[in-house]
């Protein structure tokens, strides 16, 4: 199953996975070229735009955290576990839609 990805700056698509950079902006998750993300930081956008992408190794890093995170909240009976429990689970929300809606359609 293939669909194309483009890139919401330049609107060209993406065609290898190492060339994508997903990213939230205003709560969203979207695509990028890894060259228009680094564009787009230093435009206009950059007060939308997150400047922590969602793929790629520090994502990667920042999930496996986040999973950490969610499943310690479950045996730490703290009230603040809690809001951790419901920002690790935003996290890796954001990480699996980033891969069901954009990664797994590109070829390494
Ligand atoms: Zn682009």
């Amino acid at each position: 199953m293939t669909k194309s990805i483009h890139c919401d700056r330049c609107l060209k698509e993406i065609r290898i996975k190492g060339d994508l950079v997903t990213a939230t902006m205003f709560f969203q998750v979207v695509p990028y070229h890894e060259d228009c993300y680094a564009k787009d930081l230093k435009g206009a956008k950059t007060l939308l735009l997150n400047n922590q992408p969602i793929n790629g190794f520090s994502g990667n890093f920042l999930t496996l955290l986040a999973i950490a995170v969610f499943i310690a909240s479950f045996f730490i009976d703290d009230n603040s576990m809690i809001y951790l429990s419901v920002l690790a689970l935003i996290a890796i929300l954001y990480r699996l839609y980033s891969f069901f809606i954009f990664e797994r359609h590109l070829e390494k």
